[in-house]
Order: structure tokens, then C-alpha cells, then sequence
């Protein structure tokens, strides 16, 4: 492992040379050994300090803290997560959902407040977030949501339609019929906050283990590499990485996402492009687009989706790969005021897809062992309410949030090979056909859309 990362993601390559991985020698026993050093395995170790400032925290990372999609994301810092829209349709679960959706609200102002509190320069901006109709018809679809939401007890302070004139005074996008506007959502320089977190946990006492792969985990030990160390309690927070732990290999599917950026834009394009405030953005297509403004005013743009046959990783994307090409000729597309700029970056990062596609907080307390994750997409903001959940946990206290809906939610495991392959793929073809069959016909994709809905919703 170097010490730049200029390969992995442009938030680390803007960083420049990285101090050296630290890999100090195992100690005998902690009291909580947590397995992996992104967002969750980093806020879990954070809150647990917060709670008991004697425990004996060790985190384990395979690679370095924030290597994995913590480091390569696109940067929403998103009040919401996967799951609280199928809690919100059900009235037996609504009043679970609005629970869970105002937790992760709040959550977005706490990554901002202690990124404040203890001087993170995560580039922390919360211009809320735009879901823009590209399509007609979306119009009325995002409408109706917006009224939906409200009936479920949201207010215009979290959910506004925006008419198609603000919502291309805010984004002027192509198209742009208008927009659902989403207060709840920041901006962040991703690799920042992480590596900023791995600082502050250092600093409360928490020894990082970088470069220490865990190979098992069992109920009061981890094996690493270089060793075996005896845990109080074991919290595993591997995401899309989970199948490299003796017996996970199905838990969690890993799958990637690309992201591309642009040279830094002048403020003549940006006067064109908007995002004053660096709202984040994206659109209705099942087969997900991202972006942000970044503070040094890049477009930074992200989407797409891929597995590979038996969970195969790759420790980095490179920007030919034909899936980041792809995102790349779709800036252009979006904004054609973008033609004879250079798109100067491009990677990809693993995401972890669980078989019921949403995150889970698991405990078991008689074992003293647990994992958080499971975010797909969404998991900047959600990773710091899981490392609350799992804090209060650990420490065997009943709160609030250990009564939220996705505590011990497990999902079953995923299929074996290659069953797993052809469903991944089947999803990635229905979502394609979807998109495009509604770009091309103007009309919403009854048969595809429904058959990618039915998987993943
Ligand atoms: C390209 C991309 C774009 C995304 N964009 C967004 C976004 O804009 N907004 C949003 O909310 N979410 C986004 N996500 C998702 C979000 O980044 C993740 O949900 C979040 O970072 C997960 O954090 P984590 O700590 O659980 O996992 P990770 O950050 O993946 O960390 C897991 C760590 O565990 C380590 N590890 C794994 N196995 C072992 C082992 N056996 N031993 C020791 N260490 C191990 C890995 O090396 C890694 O560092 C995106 C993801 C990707 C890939």
C-alpha cells in the first residue's frame, strides 16, 4: 500500500501523499474489536469513546482507514436510506418509518455539528438535495410522492415540489421539468470525513490496525493475519468487502458504482449551472445518477451499477473502464455547456447490497458479536446513526435508537453462484431497459420497470 491513494478515488488524489498506514503491534485483548475502518466501523468506535471512555477500542482494516466506498463516494450526505420508503407505504408501518426517516433527518446535522466540533474540514455544505423530472411524466409521479410524504406527517420544511422555473434557477440541467427538493442532504469531500474520523478516534485512544486483514471473526476473538486478539465484543463493518470473513460470503452482495469529475469550472459555467448552494442532485432513473458541486466547483458525477461473477473485487476502477466511460459521456449529455471541459477523474467503489436491500444494525447478546451496514447506495449520514445504534448496543442500553426498524432486520442470504450472477445481472438489464425505454416513449415502463421494482423494492 503507498502512500497516495491518487488511484482510488479524486477525493484522495486531491489529498495528495497520505501519512503511512500504522499497523502497531496486536494487542492481547481489547474490550471491542470492530472489524473495518470506513464510516461505520470509524462512528462506531467514535460513540462507543463518547459512551465509556475506558473501553480498550481496536479497530482492524484490511488496506487503510477509508479505502473502501468511504473513500470514493459521491458525497451525499443524505438525511435518508434504503428501506424507509417500503416502512412509510405500509400504514402498519408507517409510524416506524417516519421514526427512522426523522432519525436520519437529524443525522445529516449531526456529521455537520461534529464535523464543526472537532475540526473534520470535511467540506460540509447541506444544500439539500434536487430530484429532477427528466421525463414528462415524472411530473406528476414526484407530485404525487411529495403528497404522499406529507400525508405521512413531512412538512415543506422537509419536502418541497419545486415548479420548473426554480428548479432551473437552482439546476439548469438537460432536461429539467421540474424538481423534488429534499432539505435534509450535504455535500461532502467523502475521503476528508473519513480520514478526518480516523484522526479523532486515534486521538480519543482507539489504536487503528491498518494493514491487518480479519479473516474469521468468532464470539470473543478476531483472526487477523498477523494474529488472533481476544474482544469483550466483536461489531464487523466490512459493506461490500464481507465475503473476504470465513463464513459471510453470501451476506452481502458486492456491488460497484462509478463516479467521474471534471476539471475545476470557471464562474461563467457555474453562473450557467447553478448549484449555488451545492444542492446535490439526481433524477428519476432506476439505474441511479448522482452529482455535486464540489468546493474547489468540479462536477463531481456518479451512476451506473455492476457485479462480477462470485463476488469479484477489484481493489480500484480504472477511468477507461467502460461502465465509468459511460458516466462520463453522460455529463455531457446532462450538460452540454460541458463539451470542451475535461472530465479528469474517474473510479468506481463498492457498495453492499444485502438480500432484503436495505441496512441493518444486528446484535446478538449472547454472543457479544455484530455487524452494521447494508446500505447500498446510501450510507454516508447512515453510517453515523448505525455507529450510534451499535454504541448503545455494545454498552446495553435501550434507547430510542436501538428500537429503530432496522436493529437485527437481517436479511437471508443470497443465493449461491450463479444464481447470485444471474439475478445481479437480470437486475442491471431490467433497470437499463427500464430507463430507456422510458427516455425513448415519453411513458413510464410497465413491464420493465416492474420487473426491476419487484427485485429490489
Ligand atoms: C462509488 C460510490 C458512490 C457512493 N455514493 C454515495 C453517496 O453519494 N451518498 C451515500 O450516502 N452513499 C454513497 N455510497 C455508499 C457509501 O459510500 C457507503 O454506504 C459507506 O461508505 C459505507 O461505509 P462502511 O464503513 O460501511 O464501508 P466501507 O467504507 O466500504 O468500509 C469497509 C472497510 O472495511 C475494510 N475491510 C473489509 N474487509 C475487511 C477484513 N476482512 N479485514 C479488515 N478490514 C476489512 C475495507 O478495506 C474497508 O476499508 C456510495 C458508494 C460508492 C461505492
Amino acid at each position: 500500500m503507498t502512500n497516495a491513494l491518487s488511484d482510488v478515488s479524486f477525493w484522495f488524489d486531491s489529498l495528495g501523499t497520505l501519512p503511512p498506514v500504522t499497523a502497531p503491534p496486536l494487542p492481547e485483548h481489547v474490550d471491542v474489536a470492530i472489524v473495518g475502518a470506513g464510516y461505520t466501523g470509524l462512528w462506531s468506535a467514535y460513540y462507543l469513546h463518547k459512551l465509556e471512555p475506558n473501553l480498550r477500542i481496536a479497530v482492524f482494516e484490511a488496506e487503510r482507514a477509508g479505502f473502501g466506498a468511504s473513500g470514493r463516494n459521491g458525497g451525499w450526505c443524505m438525511g435518508m436510506a434504503w428501506g424507509v420508503e417500503g416502512l412509510l407505504a405500509r400504514p402498519t408501518t408507517r409510524s416506524r418509518g417516519v421514526a427512522l426517516a426523522r432519525a436520519l433527518f437529524d443525522t445529516v446535522d449531526e456529521v455537520g455539528r461534529i464535523c464543526q466540533a472537532e475540526n473534520i474540514d470535511a467540506h460540509f455544505a447541506k444544500g439539500g438535495s434536487l430530484n429532477v423530472a427528466t421525463i414528462p411524466f415524472q411530473v406528476e409521479r414526484l407530485k404525487r410522492h411529495v403528497d404522499h410524504l406529507e400525508q405521512a406527517g413531512f412538512g415543506e420544511s422537509d419536502y418541497r415540489w419545486l415548479p420548473e422555473a426554480e428548479s432551473r434557477e437552482r439546476l439548469s440541467m438537460t432536461p429539467n421539468y421540474g424538481a423534488l427538493f429534499f432539505r435534509h442532504c450535504a455535500a461532502i469531500q467523502p475521503a476528508r470525513l473519513v480520514l478526518g474520523l480516523a484522526d479523532v478516534v486515534r486521538h480519543q485512544g482507539t489504536v487503528i490496525h491498518e494493514a491487518t486483514p480479519v479473516t474469521a471473526i468468532e464470539s470473543g476473538r478476531v483472526v487477523t493475519n498477523r494474529g488472533a486478539v481476544r474482544a469483550g465484543a466483536v461489531i464487523r463493518a466490512t459493506e461490500g468487502y464481507t465475503d473476504s470473513i470465513a463464513g459471510q460470503r453470501r451476506r452481502i452482495m458486492p456491488l460497484y458504482s462509478m463516479v467521474t469529475a471534471t476539471e475545476p469550472l470557471p464562474p461563467e459555467v457555474w453562473a450557467q449551472i447553478g448549484l449555488k448552494e451545492r444542492e446535490t442532485f439526481g433524477d428519476g432513473r432506476r439505474v441511479v445518477m448522482y452529482g455535486q458541486r464540489t468546493l474547489d466547483d468540479r462536477l463531481v458525477l456518479g451512476g451506473r451499477a455492476g457485479y462480477y461473477f462470485a463476488s469479484k473485487r477489484r481493489a480500484t476502477i480504472p477511468p477507461n473502464d467502460p461502465k465509468v466511460v459511460r458516466v462520463k459521456s453522460l455529463v455531457t449529455t446532462l450538460f452540454p455547456i460541458l463539451k470542451d471541459y475535461r472530465i479528469t477523474h474517474g473510479w468506481g467503489g463498492l457498495m453492499g447490497v444485502p438480500r432484503h436491500w436495505r441496512p441493518c444494525v444486528q446484535w446478538d447478546r449472547e454472543r457479544r458479536t455484530g455487524w452494521a451496514g447494508g446500505y447500498v447506495g446510501e450510507g454516508v449520514a447512515a453510517s453515523n446513526l448505525a455507529g450510534r445504534v451499535v454504541a448503545d448496543l455494545v454498552t446495553g442500553r435501550t434507547t430510542a435508537l436501538t428500537e429503530l426498524p432496522w436493529v437485527n432486520d437481517e436479511a437471508r442470504l443470497w443465493e449461491p453462484e450463479p444464481l447470485r450472477w444471474i439475478g445481479a445481472k437480470a437486475i442491471e438489464g431490467f433497470g437499463d431497459r427500464a430507463d430507456r425505454a422510458e427516455f425513448t416513449s415519453g411513458t413510464p415502463s410497465k413491464v420493465w420497470g416492474g420487473l426491476f421494482d419487484a427485485f429490489v423494492r
